[in-house]
């Protein structure tokens, strides 16, 4: 039943191009859920609920932000549909615009790609001590680090965004961090 309804957010998410997560990349944050017995995640970016389902089912506890209310909506339905109500919190809102209080072991960011420093720098303070933060989409499907070579104006300032936040993570001394090669490229960051 869980499994088909996996099934069915894939199968959604492929349709309607709905950006989830890569499998590679979903199943190694699933086993860090595991691994590191993270019981609170805190995710930037539900779109329809899928990595934020998945998280669940290792048995973190998940608050999920999304600004589009097409895609919210979809979220709670499979939300619903998956019976995660009780584990899973969906938030309808601009990350920007909320504002939380409590600690998380684990902050998810896989929103606005360009805007991954300013998402760390408003919701570093909702990390618990030893928490981590994790950041989707930082090889954007091979092209960061060929941002010159991209003609699009758009796609090539997008990338350029994330070559720039791979630049700053090297110069700052506040978080230690590592970069992962599964899915589309994860960053794991930890106080330093
Ligand atoms: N984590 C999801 C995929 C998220 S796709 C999964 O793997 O299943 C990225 C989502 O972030 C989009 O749906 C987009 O609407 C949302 N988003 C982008 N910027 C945002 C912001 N500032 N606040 C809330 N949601 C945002
Ligand atoms: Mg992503």
């Amino acid at each position: 039943m869980t499994n088909n309804i996996i099934l069915e957010m894939e199968e959604y998410a492929k349709e309607k191009n709905v950006p989830i997560m890569e499998k590679e990349g979903i199943t190694f944050l699933q086993n860090y859920i595991e691994e590191k017995n993270i019981k609170t995640v805190l995710e930037i970016g539900t779109a329809i609920g899928y990595s934020a389902a998945l998280m669940s089912l290792k048995g973190a506890k998940v608050t999920s932000i999304e600004r589009d209310n097409e895609r919210y909506e979809k979220a709670k339905y499979f939300v619903n549909k998956i019976g995660l109500n009780d584990n899973i919190t969906l938030i309808h809102s601009d990350a920007f615009d909320t504002n939380i209080t409590e600690k998380y072991d684990l902050i998810f960011i896989d929103a606005a790609k360009a805007q991954n420093i300013k998402f760390i720098e408003k919701f570093k303070t909702n990390l618990n001590k030893n928490g981590s933060i994790i950041i989707d989409n930082i090889n954007f499907h091979g092209l960061v680090g060929k941002s010159e070579t991209i003609e699009s104006k758009n796609l090539r300032s997008l990338v350029r965004k994330i070559e720039d936040f791979l630049d700053y993570l090297s110069v700052q001394t506040e978080f230690k961090y590592e970069k992962k090669e599964v899915g589309d490229g994860l960053i794991i960051l930890k106080e330093a």
